[in-house]
């Protein structure tokens, strides 16, 4: 061999062994990277262990607590709310008793044909609400359609959703009207003293107004002798801000020495002879037979009755006085309803059909009222 070839060999043997060197380096690099993976997928594994333990535990904790929660609430909130429910069944289910009873009594009594029986039921028990004093004064015969009698085009319609937009109560009225204005602690007859003042102190007031200051004279003492005996600036100041105060401060204190020496502090049993004391007139005598005696005499028209009534088209033709409104009214509508119509008008008029700018678009009469924004713009 010679000299050439064998220094070829030696070359290309020492290149051969570099190349075996770089594998090995490389596989040796490659088994490195190989266990800092497996090390790696160990750790993540171990920890993805270690998170989802931690989450059975933290929704173990969360479903004790939600437990705890609902067993809170199943025990100290629910009984209450049951308890007011209960009270609500039971009262209606005692009013629904009563009003049963009231009407099979009053049946009984038709069907005897004796008037002089419907006057004894009408006196025997004292009728607490509008419902049961309407199953008394309901008369079947009554409720005859006479087919010439003028009645307005879907007043039944309109007093139905009147009655839907009014089923919340949440008109002042409905917590501050005059009926809510005495002590309801006091006897009977100091009770209807404090209705009837409220009533006088209404008139061109709004309902907040009348009953803060019903609040004031009732702490001060409101019968008809302390009255009578308070100087007028200091009844004035009472009854600050509700309107008219001076002349209705007049009124209160005459009509007080009237109901001591005439009624024995009490207030009269007839509408006319309410009607017959200083600044009483036709509207708040009806109310006040109705709050004060719980007797429906007749329709109490008040601004808000007037004005809804001639929206809605329940009077024959447009009527200038409240006064007017009242009589027409009561041609038409039913004797029954005589007892509520005030109280829902008068609070749907403080709440959709107001004054100025009736609220028409959320009004459920918009589409049959002849006064309706709404339709009209149609
Ligand atoms: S539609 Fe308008 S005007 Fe007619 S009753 Fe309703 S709120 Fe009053």
């Amino acid at each position: 061999m010679s000299k050439k070839l064998i220094l070829d060999v030696l070359k290309k043997t020492r290149s051969s062994s570099k190349i075996i060197n770089k594998q090995e380096e490389l596989k040796s690099e490659s088994e490195n990277d190989n266990d800092s993976i497996t090390s790696k997928y160990f750790d993540i594994k171990r920890k993805r262990k270690r998170n989802s333990v931690k989450i059975q535990s933290d929704t173990k904790t969360i479903d004790e607590e939600t437990k705890s929660k609902i067993n809170e609430i199943n025990t100290e909130s629910n009984p209450h709310e049951h308890n007011a429910v209960d009270d609500k069944i039971k009262k209606r289910k005692s009013i629904q008793s009563e009003n049963e009873s009231n009407t099979e009594t009053i049946n009984n009594v038709i069907n005897k044909g004796t008037n002089s029986s419907i006057n004894e039921v009408n006196t025997e028990s004292k009728p607490e609400t509008c419902e049961t004093i309407n199953n008394k004064i309901k008369n079947p015969i009554e409720t005859v359609v006479n087919p010439n009698k003028w009645m307005p085009q879907n007043w039944e319609v309109m007093l139905e959703n009147i009655r839907k937009m009014r089923s919340n109560e949440t008109a002042p009225v409905d917590s501050m009207g005059c009926h809510k204005c005495s002590d309801p602690n006091a006897d009977p007859r100091i009770s209807r003293y404090q209705s009837l003042i409220a009533l006088m102190l209404s008139s061109q007031t709004k309902d907040q107004v009348t009953h803060a200051a019903m609040q004031r004279l009732n702490t001060y003492g409101c019968t008809p002798e302390i009255i009578m005996n308070t100087p007028d600036d200091v009844l004035e100041q009472l009854i600050y801000p509700v309107g008219f105060r001076k002349k209705k401060v007049q009124y209160i204190k005459k009509a007080s020495k009237i109901l001591i020496e005439e009624y024995k502090s009490d207030i009269p049993r007839t509408l006319e002879d309410l009607c017959k004391l200083p600044g009483v007139g036709p509207k708040m005598g009806h109310i006040c037979m109705r709050i004060a005696w719980n007797e429906v005499s007749g329709i109490g028209v008040d601004t808000h009755v007037h004005r809804i009534c001639n929206r809605i088209s329940w009077v024959r033709k447009r009527t200038k006085t409240p006064e007017e409104t009242r009589m027409d009214l009561e041609e038409w509508l039913p004797k029954h309803l005589w007892c509520d119509v005030n109280h829902l008008l008068v609070g749907f008029g403080q709440e959709i059909c107001l004054p100025r700018f009736p609220k028409c678009e959320s009004c459920l009469n918009k589409d049959i009222c002849p006064s309706s924004t709404i339709k009209n713009k149609k």
